[in-house]
C-alpha cells in the first residue's frame, strides 16, 4: 500500500486541493458509508430493505425542506427524490422520462426528432447521455454563451433555437439547465429560461451538482430561484457536502414519468408491499435495479453535524475563495476572468502584449504549480483561452492553505516572467 498505491493516488482530501471540484469526506459520511457496506442490503425494491428506501424517502425530503425546494419536489407532495450515485445517472434517468413523456404525447415514430438543449458550457455528461437514450446524435444544441453574460445560457438564445428547430419540423424535449457550470460556474438564469420552455412541454432538468449544495444557506438559495417551474434537480452530496462518494441526490416533481419509463415488473419481484402501490419501488426510479444504501451516509452526515454547521462549512469556503479572489486582483499581473459567485475563482495572468492570447504562459504556470507538488489546480478552456480554476472545498482546506497557495503561485509566475 503504501509503496505501491499510496505514491500514484492524488490526493483528493489535502487541504491543498483546488482542482476540478471537491471531493469533501466527512467522520460521519465515512462511518456511513462503511455500515451500509457493512449491512451489505441490496435494496431494490421497498420489501428487499423497507428501512433502506424508508430512510431515503426520508432524507430526500429533509434535504429537499432545507433546500427550501416547493412542495411538488417532495414526498409530502406527491413529488419525490432517490440517491443515485452521480449526475450521469441523473440525467439519463431524466432523459429517459423526458423522452418517452413526449412521445407518448406526440407519437413513438417521431424518436428520431426530439431535440436537446444546454450551453456551450453544459456539462458533457448531458450529451453523452442524450446518446445513450437514443436522441439523434444531430439532435443535441450546445447553445453559444460568452463572458459579457459570465457564460450563463440567455434566454433569448434558447427561444430563437428552439423556434427555429420547430420550423425545421423538429421536437424541443428537454433543457439541461446548470447552476454553476464546471468551467466556470457560470448559473444559467432558471425562472427566465422556464418561462421559455414551457410553451413546448418541454422537461426542464436543472443541474446543481456542485453548486446545489450552497442553496440550504438563505443567501445562496436565489440561484436556484424558478426552480418551481422545472421538472427535476438534482445536486451531489459527495461534492460539497461532505457526503463520501457516491451520493447524487434528484427530486423530481412527476415521479410517475420515471416510473413509466423505468419500471420492471417479473413475476419473481412481484410481492403484497409493492401492489398496495403504498411503497416506493426505488428499482423504478433508476436504471439500474440493484442499488446501495446511500442514505444512510448522508443521514449520517445530517444528524451528526446539522443543517447549520453545514452551511457554516459551505460558508468558510465562499470566505476562503473570496479572500483568494482577493489576493488575486492585488497582483496586477493577474487578474480574474469571470466574477466568482461562490468558492471557485477563475483566473489567469494577463497577457503580456495585444498579439497574444496569454494561454502557453498560462498553462506553462499551472504545470509548473502543479508540478511542485505542494497543491493542485485545474484548467478549462473557455472561448478560447486557458483558464486556471481553483476550487475551495476540501474538508480540511483552511485559510493559511489558500493563502500558502496564492504565494506559490506568484513565485511560480515570478520564475515564469524572469525567464
Ligand atoms: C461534476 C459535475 C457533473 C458530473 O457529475 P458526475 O457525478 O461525475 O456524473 C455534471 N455537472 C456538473 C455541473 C458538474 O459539476
Amino acid at each position: 500500500m503504501k509503496q505501491q498505491i499510496i505514491p500514484g493516488i492524488t490526493h483528493w482530501q489535502s487541504p491543498s486541493f483546488f482542482a476540478f471540484f471537491p471531493s469533501s469526506e466527512s467522520t460521519a459520511g465515512f462511518m456511513g458509508e462503511m455500515l451500509s457496506t457493512g449491512l451489505n442490503v441490496v435494496g431494490f425494491n421497498w420489501l428487499s430493505s423497507p428501512a433502506a428506501t424508508e430512510l431515503e424517502s426520508t432524507v430526500m425530503d429533509w434535504l429537499g425542506q432545507e433546500l427550501k425546494l416547493p412542495k411538488e419536489f417532495l414526498f409530502t407532495g406527491h413529488g419525490g427524490g432517490v440517491m443515485l450515485g452521480t449526475t450521469y445517472e441523473a440525467l439519463l434517468t431524466t432523459l429517459v422520462a423526458a423522452r418517452d413523456r413526449m412521445l407518448n404525447h406526440i407519437g413513438h415514430d417521431k424518436n428520431g426528432k426530439l431535440v436537446v438543449y444546454g450551453s456551450d458550457q453544459t456539462h458533457c455528461a448531458v450529451e453523452k447521455a442524450a446518446h445513450i437514450a437514443g436522441f439523434h446524435p444531430e439532435n443535441f444544441r450546445a447553445i453559444k454563451t460568452s463572458i459579457s453574460s459570465s457564460y450563463s445560457l440567455q434566454p433569448k438564445s434558447l427561444l430563437e433555437t428552439v423556434e427555429n428547430d420547430i420550423r425545421n419540423g423538429l421536437v424541443p424535449c428537454y433543457l439541461c439547465a446548470t447552476v454553476g457550470t464546471t468551467s466556470t460556474t457560470a448559473v444559467d438564469p432558471v425562472g427566465a429560461l422556464c418561462h421559455v420552455t414551457k410553451k413546448y412541454r418541454m422537461w426542464v432538468h436543472i443541474d446543481g451538482a456542485y453548486e446545489g449544495s450552497a442553496c440550504i444557506c438563505p443567501e445562496f438559495r436565489y440561484l436556484i430561484d424558478g426552480v418551481e417551474d422545472a421538472d427535476s434537480f438534482s445536486l451531489n452530496a459527495h461534492k460539497w457536502f461532505l457526503t463520501n462518494l457516491d451520493c447524487c441526490c434528484l427530486w423530481v416533481k412527476d415521479p410517475l414519468s420515471l416510473i413509466r419509463s423505468l419500471s420492471t415488473n417479473a413475476s419473481y419481484l412481484h410481492n403484497n408491499a409493492s401492489e398496495s402501490k403504498g411503497v416506493v419501488d426505488y428499482k423504478d426510479w433508476q436504471i439500474t435495479l440493484s442499488r446501495r444504501f446511500r442514505a444512510l451516509k448522508l443521514w449520517m452526515v445530517l444528524r451528526s453535524y446539522g443543517v447549520s454547521n453545514l452551511r457554516n462549512f459551505l460558508r468558510s469556503h465562499v470566505e476562503m475563495a473570496k479572500k483568494f479572489e482577493e489576493l488575486v486582483k492585488a497582483d496586477k499581473r493577474f487578474e480574474i476572468v469571470v466574477p466568482r459567485n461562490l468558492a471557485m475563482v477563475c483566473f489567469r495572468l494577463k497577457p503580456l502584449s495585444v498579439d497574444s492570447d496569454g494561454n502557453e504562459m498560462n498553462r506553462k504556470l499551472l504545470d509548473s504549480v502543479n508540478n511542485s507538488g505542494r497543491l493542485y489546480m485545474s484548467h478549462a478552456m473557455v472561448e478560447g483561452m486557458f483558464v486556471i480554476r481553483c476550487a475551495v472545498g476540501a474538508t480540511l482546506t483552511q485559510e493559511g492553505h489558500v493563502i500558502m497557495a496564492w504565494k506559490e503561485v506568484q513565485e511560480h509566475a515570478n520564475a515564469i516572467n524572469s525567464k
